[in-house]
């Protein structure tokens, strides 16, 4: 029998806290924050790595970052249940730092085990972190809104709705990439 896609996420999860990645990091934070929504959905959304809020919670994009993408899923006529969402490092920074590239490059693999369990259609991207570590030679300032593919898969980078909250061009510039993706997604449908 074939594990369901959650089954299969627990155990990609187990194997994190088994194989002890980022002790350091470990150490200093309340808790593994390892992914939280629908592992069935088409969109799969990540981040860099746990705040303060989510630390406590245990789980991403609970904090005033993750009440603006609730209000930009609204706007496409999404609720959280409906996606599926993560960070490259799932370990809280010490005072929210940004994650050193040894601690991306651990946590890595396990966010590709994530992905391949989960195949999504569209994997937004939030932030220069989240887009270097697939793409790593793009520029967000560049690239936002633009899809792009790359083996197989299609990646879209977003501003971190976290930078946006407090810079008002950025914040709208968000807005209007994040409206487009229905269509984007439509479209995938279409050409793949
Ligand atoms: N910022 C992130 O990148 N991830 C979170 O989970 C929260 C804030």
């Amino acid at each position: 029998m074939v594990a369901t896609k959650q089954a299969q996420l627990d155990d990609i999860k187990k194997d994190i806290l088994e194989h002890n990645v980022c002790p350091e990091l470990a150490a200093q934070a309340t808790q593994l924050v390892f992914g939280d929504g629908n592992p069935e959905s088409q969109i799969v959304f990540i981040g860099e790595a746990p705040g303060k809020n989510e630390d406590i919670e245990g789980k991403p994009f609970v904090g005033a970052a993750g009440q603006f993408l609730n209000q930009m899923l609204e706007m496409i006529g999404m609720k959280r249940d409906q996606i599926y969402i993560t960070n490259i490092v799932k370990y809280r920074p010490p005072n929210n730092r940004d994650p050193l590239p040894d601690e991306k490059a651990a946590f890595l693999p396990y966010l590709q085990a994530q992905l391949d369990v989960i195949n999504p259609k569209l994997i937004v991207t939030l932030g220069r972190h989240s887009l270097n570590c697939f793409l790593p030679l793009l520029f967000i300032s560049q690239v936002h809104g633009q899809p792009k593919r790359l083996a197989g898969r299609v990646y879209l980078p977003l501003f971190h709705p976290a930078a946006a909250l407090y810079n008002g061009s950025m914040k709208q510039t968000l807005i209007d990439d994040f409206a487009r993706i229905p269509n984007i997604i439509k479209k995938i449908e279409i050409t793949k």
